[in-house]
């Protein structure tokens, strides 16, 4: 029997729909549309495309979208003070920050200067302590796709093993912190596994739901898989003849899962689509606080 597909194109599209009637009711209701700012630093090819589609996608569902360029010799004081007009500027609601900055620039620091409530990558410490605490703002854009990828498919987690092999703040660590919350669509129990577990295959194999997120191409072969598994594959890895794979073997895997994500088409699209589901988020709550609300609430995640 063939996986099913876990189609993350199909449903970022479903989500954009229904982000452009949010950003339209948001516009009509408060005459401001929400904005994000992202910041591009240096000449990397990839990061240069993965800024371009950011910004067609606001473009579709009716967010304003800001773009900073600035080269690769630019000093970290220049691009904190960027960072600091943005978070003051009212037109802006969330920010990006495109990763990996050129050498020499201390990202940590810049991640850190974004301020939590416009932090809509939810990469900065606020907002991944706040999740790590059951109290999230902010998902990180690629876990929180995931998790809706699997909850669009009416995918169950409850109680479910989940084996993530990846432990970057980016995916691995904050999708186990999402995926383990005590939520009804989440109640997870997960493992996460790293370049220093031992026996790997055999910590795969137990998985209900397998998540990859290596970096290395086809590392995940059909016999580190349990029949019927759910594989979903965040890898994006270039070939020498310029194609795309993720990590894990397709071909390998395909016949004897029960879903896998394609690459692409799988959890690309939906990390871009969370990234405007948290730009709408930020400016709703932005406009909140504007009007007098209390602002220390954790406002909840919807799914
Ligand atoms: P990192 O390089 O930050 O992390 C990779 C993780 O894989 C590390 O935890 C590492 O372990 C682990 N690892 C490496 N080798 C092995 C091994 N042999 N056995 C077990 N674990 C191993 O990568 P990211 O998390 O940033 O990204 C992972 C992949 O996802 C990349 O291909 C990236 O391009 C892609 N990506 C895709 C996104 C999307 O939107 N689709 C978004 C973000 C990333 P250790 O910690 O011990 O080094």
């Amino acid at each position: 029997m063939a996986a099913r597909r876990l189609d993350g194109k199909a449903v970022a599209e479903v989500i954009k729909n229904e982000l452009k009637v949010g950003v339209d009711q948001f516009r009509q209701r408060h005459g401001q549309v929400p904005g994000l700012a992202t910041v591009l630093v240096g000449e990397n090819p990839a990061s240069q495309v993965y800024v371009r589609n950011k910004h067609k996608a606001c473009a579709q569902v009716g967010i304003l979208s800001f773009h900073h360029e600035l080269p690769a010799n630019t000093c970290q004081e220049s691009l904190l003070h960027l960072v600091q007009e943005l978070n003051e500027d009212v037109r802006v609601h969330g920010i990006l920050i495109q990763s990996p900055l050129p050498e020499g620039l201390n990202e940590e620091q810049v991640m850190r200067a974004v301020h939590w409530t416009k932090d809509v990558d939810g990469f900065g410490p606020y907002n991944l302590g706040c999740l790590a605490r059951g109290e999230p703002h902010f998902l990180a854009c690629t876990p929180y796709g995931i998790w809706e990828l699997l909850i669009r498919h009416q995918i169950p987690l409850a109680g479910r093993h989940v084996v993530i092999v990846g432990r970057s703040n980016i995916v691995g660590k904050p999708l186990a912190l999402i995926l383990m919350q005590k939520h009804p669509q989440a109640n997870a129990t997960v493992t996460v596994c790293h370049s220093q577990s031992t026996d790997l295959p055999g910590l795969t194999r137990q998985a209900d739901v397998l998540v990859a997120a290596i970096g290395k191409a086809k590392f995940i072969r059909a016999d580190m898989v349990q029949p019927g598994a759910v594989v979903v594959d965040v890898g994006i890895n270039r070939l020498a003849d310029g194609t795309l794979c993720g990590d894990v073997d397709f071909d390998g895997v395909a016949p004897m899962a029960g879903w896998l994500t394609p690459v692409p088409g799988g959890v690309g699209p939906m990390t871009i689509a969370m990234l405007l589901v948290n730009t709408l988020k930020a400016a709703h709550h932005q406009i909140k606080s504007k009007m007098g609300s209390r602002t220390d609430d954790p406002f909840p995640i919807q799914t």
